[in-house]
């Protein structure tokens, strides 16, 4: 097996990553800093007798969960609004995590608003359930749109449960995501006319249609006004299909002005190809090349249908993209000495981290692994990279006899990885494997990067 000298010391920009966890912190304690102030206004305008009563206190917690959960609402449909502060704060791949960990809490607040209503009103008229329940449908204004958002949100929320998640497709349950909007706006209509901490309380009113205002216009802003702007001024079209390997094609993309996309290598964006079967949904791929000279490359490894038929593309083909996205870049790196692994898809973004490496003086060392020599994409042009030493490890373990991204497989490869930095992009359980192994040999957390390929 091949064992690397460690390279020449070369000099990187250092950006330190606490600057990033800082303004991670503060788009927490932003949300944070919200919820506290609609408590605030829950507060200010509850009545004296809100616990008074057992009905009294039922009514109070679905008025409080129903307006927390009105505001969590906006703030999940923020995060994922990309909004560039919070893009360049946090990251979009982390803020879908957050988006999906606040969904859980509006799916239970919603739940005990509607719950905690109708058991106030039955307590306080002495009702059956039902009863009640039919009841405020017919005495509340918006009651009814308001009961359908509901439903639209239940569905929502239950199709993003991992095990069904897993049953539906992407393309379904994306589709099915998007009545969120829907929702949002049927339920906010009884919020206004109906809510007991609204009706009467105009300075409540106008805070409430801010957030959902502001809310609205973030997405109209940065989710299609801008794209649809961006796509017009770079105009991007398919300018050449490239097969690499038996399930790997690489995609050339020209346009104008791509060079100002502002696209760095290790960015994702998000493709939306304008030709029939894949116009419905845009697919998040890291450049492997970045724009240069108007022109800039992805390549893409087919697992499922949309990128299987990526292959049949036509030239000329029109593409919108969003973006770019994504930390998984050169200037994280901190330390001189750069241990860079891939496998599959992951290939992409690190080819392009490389070549940024390069130029910045880094002498790399790169493992790419793959379970046979035909999956191996683009190697010859990696091996052409003057600096970069291309290490391929072929074969399936059971083939080889070890785990060659185990730690000792590693260390055979690369000795004292402790002193090294390393950036993984592959299939979840190599960079896992990977990750797990470099921590093994000491190397620090902050520094192993890692790309998940996967956000849903
Ligand atoms: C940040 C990031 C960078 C990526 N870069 C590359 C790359 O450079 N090269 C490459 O080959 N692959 C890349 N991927 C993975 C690629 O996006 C998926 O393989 C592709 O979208 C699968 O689509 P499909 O319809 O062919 O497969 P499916 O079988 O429909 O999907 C397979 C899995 O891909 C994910 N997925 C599917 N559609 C979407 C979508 N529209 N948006 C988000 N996730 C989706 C889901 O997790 C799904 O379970 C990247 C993914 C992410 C999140």
């Amino acid at each position: 097996m091949t064992t690397i000298a460690p390279p020449r010391r070369a000099s990187m920009r250092r950006v330190s990553p606490h600057a990033q966890r800082r303004h991670a912190r503060v788009v927490r304690l932003v949300l944070a800093a919200g919820l506290v102030a609609v408590i605030g206004m829950w507060w200010a305008s509850v009545p004296a007798g809100y616990a008074t009563t057992p009905a009294d206190l039922a009514t109070t917690v679905g008025e409080l969960s129903g307006m927390l959960g009105g505001y969590l609402v906006c703030a999940q449909v923020l995060l994922i609004a990309r909004v560039p502060w919070f893009e360049r704060a946090v990251g979009l791949d982390k803020l879908v995590l957050w988006h999906r960990v606040l969904g859980t809490t509006v799916l239970f607040l919603i739940v005990t608003h509607v719950l905690f209503m109708v058991i106030g009103g039955e307590l306080l008229d002495h009702s059956l359930p039902w009863t009640e329940f039919v009841s405020m449908l017919g005495n509340y204004p918006d009651m009814v749109t308001a009961l359908i958002g509901t439903i639209a949100f239940l569905a929502v929320g239950l199709s993003s449960a991992r095990l069904i998640r897993a049953k539906l497709s992407y393309e379904v349950w994306y589709w099915l995501h998007l009545t969120t909007y829907a929702a949002i706006f049927l339920t906010f209509l009884h919020q206004l006319s109906a809510g007991a901490h609204f009706i009467d309380n105009p300075i409540n009113r106008v805070l409430w249609l801010l957030l959902y205002l502001g809310t609205a216009s973030a997405i109209l802003t940065w989710r299609f006004l801008l794209p649809t702007l961006s796509a017009w001024r770079h105009r991007m079209r398919v300018v050449a299909v490239v097969p690499e390997n038996v399930g790997t094609t690489s995609l050339w993309f020209a346009g104008a002005h791509t060079d100002e996309l502002g696209v760095r290598a290790g960015n994702f964006l998000l493709f939306r190809f304008l030709s029939w079967g894949h116009l419905l949904t845009a697919h998040p791929f890291s450049v492997s090349r970045v724009p240069h000279d108007g022109t800039m490359r992805i390549t893409v490894g087919a697992v499922g249908d949309h990128t299987r038929r990526l292959r049949d593309l036509k030239k000329g083909t029109l593409v919108f993209v969003e973006g770019p996205f994504g930390h998984f870049t050169a200037d994280r790196a901190s330390r001189d000495r750069i241990l860079l692994v891939a496998g599959g898809a992951g290939i992409g973004p690190i080819r392009a981290l490389a070549e940024d490496l390069l130029l910045r003086g880094a002498k790399p060392v790169l493992i790419y692994r793959a379970h046979s020599a035909d999956d191996l994409a683009l190697l010859a042009e990696l091996q052409g990279m003057r600096g970069l030493t291309v290490v391929p490890v072929v074969g399936r373990r059971s083939e080889l006899g070890y785990d060659p991204l185990g730690p000792e497989g590693l260390h055979s490869i690369v000795p004292n990885l402790h002193e090294w930095e390393a950036f993984i992009c592959g299939p979840e359980g190599m960079a896992a494997r990977a990750e797990d192994s470099l921590r093994e040999l000491t190397m620090p957390k902050r520094f192993i990067h890692r790309e998940e390929l996967s956000m849903s």
